[in-house]
């Protein structure tokens, strides 16, 4: 029996682990897959899925920059897609197509393996963007007492929290932050890839406070290892929601929840 087919679609992919990572998870969980990367044309994303669908295709994970086409093309979206305004998980059954997106639940589960308490706690999320946008939803579900949205742009922060209408989220800028105190800071800007900072003030880092890097590479980012310098109680790099927004994938896809620690451990390992 052929196995079924999966594809990542994003515009560059070259750089994808996403194959390696579910060709992982299917051989723990004993499940027949086949998953390829796919580089789409800019304007020809909804022709590459339906492409796929024609061929069999039963699912596809979507990165930059077609998340939000992906949204548009999806004939029904889960709560958690819809207000992230982008789909990283598509379904193809029963004829229609179905989006999704991981990436928020992957961050929650990568947090919650890290034993980070967010129940009843404040919590700091740097950046106003797609990403920050995608895990608002599921980090509200895990019923912190607060989230201030701090962004460069402070009227993006400010549009975001007024989209999700709830009274534990508020906005500001990072000159802003000064006589504020967090338990988790999660870096959701994309600062780390040109290796600056956010400038947020110093006062916010102590021995109580976790911070999370959405960005992972060989080394701590400049947020982590600004952190860390300033005694940060643990630091925590976005390689394990790499991860777990796959898991989660693989889960919607396959009914089973593969084990991501090992995945996580040799992703490292393959990165130094
Ligand atoms: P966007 O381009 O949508 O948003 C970028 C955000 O970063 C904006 O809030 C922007 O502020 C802010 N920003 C950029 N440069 C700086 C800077 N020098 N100082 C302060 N703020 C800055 O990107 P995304 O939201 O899609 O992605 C953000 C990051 O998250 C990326 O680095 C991406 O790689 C990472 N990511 C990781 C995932 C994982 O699985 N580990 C999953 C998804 C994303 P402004 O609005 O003022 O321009």
């Amino acid at each position: 029996q052929t196995p079924d087919q999966y594809r990542v679609f994003g515009n560059p992919i070259e750089h994808s682990r996403s194959p390696d990572i579910h060709h992982i998870f299917a051989e723990k969980s004993q499940q027949s897959i086949d998953y390829q990367k796919q580089l789409v044309d800019i304007e020809d994303f909804s022709n590459a899925v339906s492409g796929f669908i024609h061929q069999g295709g039963k699912g596809a994970n979507v990165t930059v920059p077609f998340k939000e086409q992906a949204l548009i093309i999806a004939d029904e979206l889960t709560e958690r897609a819809s207000l992230a305004g982008a789909v990283n998980t598509l379904s193809f059954r029963e004829g229609k197509i179905f989006g999704d997106n991981t990436d928020g639940e992957g961050l929650v589960q990568d947090l919650i393996a890290n034993n980070v308490i967010l129940k009843q706690s404040r919590i700091l999320l740097l950046g106003a963007g797609g990403a920050a946008r995608g895990v608002l939803l599921p980090l509200l579900a895990q019923t912190p007492h607060s989230i201030v949205v701090a962004n460069r742009t402070v009227s993006k922060a400010e549009i975001l929290c007024q989209h999700f209408a709830d009274k534990r989220l508020s906005a500001c800028g990072f000159q802003d932050l000064e006589q504020q105190q967090f338990d988790v800071i999660i870096n959701a800007t994309s600062a780390s890839l040109s290796g600056s900072l956010p400038p947020i003030p110093i006062s916010l880092i102590s021995q109580n406070v976790v911070c999370y890097d959405m960005v992972y590479g060989k080394d701590l980012t400049p947020f982590l290892r600004w952190a860390k310098e300033n005694g940060a109680i643990k630091v925590i790099d976005g390689l394990g929601m790499l991860v777990g927004q796959a898991a989660v994938s693989f889960e919607v896809w396959r009914g089973i929840a593969p084990e991501v620690r090992s995945v996580i451990d040799s992703l490292r390992a393959s990165l130094k």
